[in-house]
């Protein structure tokens, strides 16, 4: 019998140019297809441009990715790390200017805890730059609770109610 697959969400981002793939955007096609390669790939979103947030950052190019694989999340991370570490990723520094940063954001398998890792990723519900992408490929995936992709990106979207 072949291992059972688990299917994963992946937030794909990138604000440093690479040496040979070129800019944001383009390292995020490279991304993708090294997903591809790597893993069954089974959807991809549009690559979105992100304004840095702040004066010195760096825009970042994003995107979300569905894989099948099956690793569990602990030897998934690994080749995560490892395909960061390929595309010239070095600095530990976190949020810092990075060529390629690979996150989990859900897996199929509900919640997961580790000391080094945790799913869902602990700040999906802030974030656009990942809820966005991932809404044209898993709309209606349950991330938290019975809450949605979309639900968590409306929620995201709509204004606070004035007080
Ligand atoms: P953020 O986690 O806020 O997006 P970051 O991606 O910049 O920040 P990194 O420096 O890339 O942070 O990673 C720091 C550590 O976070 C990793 O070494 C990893 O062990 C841990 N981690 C915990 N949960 C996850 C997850 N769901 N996906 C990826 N890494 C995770
Ligand atoms: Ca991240
Ligand atoms: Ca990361």
């Amino acid at each position: 019998m072949p291992h059972a697959n688990h299917l994963y969400a992946i937030a794909i981002g990138s604000n440093r140019p690479h040496g040979r793939h070129g800019r944001p955007p383009a390292v995020i096609a490279a991304a993708i297809a090294r997903l591809d390669e790597a893993f069954a790939l089974f959807d991809a979103s549009p690559i979105m441009l992100n304004r840095a947030t702040g004066g010195a950052g760096r825009d970042f190019a994003n995107a979300a990715a569905l894989v099948e694989t099956p690793l569990d999340p602990t030897a998934l991370l690994a080749q995560l790390k490892a395909i960061e570490h390929d595309f010239g990723r070095r600095t530990g520094r976190r949020w810092g200017p990075r060529v390629l940063d690979l996150d989990i954001v859900a897996w199929s398998g509900g919640k997961f805890d580790s000391r080094h890792l945790t799913i869902p990723h602990r700040r999906l519900a802030i974030r656009d730059f990942v809820l966005t992408p991932l809404a044209f490929i898993a709309p209606n995936w349950r991330l938290i609770g019975s809450l949605t992709t979309r639900h968590l990106a409306a929620r995201l979207a709509r204004p606070a109610p004035a007080r």
